[in-house]
């Protein structure tokens, strides 16, 4: 079975920082974290992308 992997892309400055895995079972929405940005120095809105 493939893993369901999740990327999640920076709001701001549309970079991909971050990768997770997701559980379909218990998360049904797309994913919307604030984390720490590297590059705008900041925390941003990340969002799951394809
Ligand atoms: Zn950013």
């Amino acid at each position: 079975m493939p893993r369901d992997l999740a990327i999640l892309a920076c709001s701001e400055c549309k970079r991909r920082n971050y990768t997770t895995t997701r559980n379909k079972r218990t998360v049904t929405t797309r994913l919307e974290i604030k984390k720490y940005c590297r590059f705008d120095k900041q925390r941003t809105l990340h969002r799951e992308t394809k």
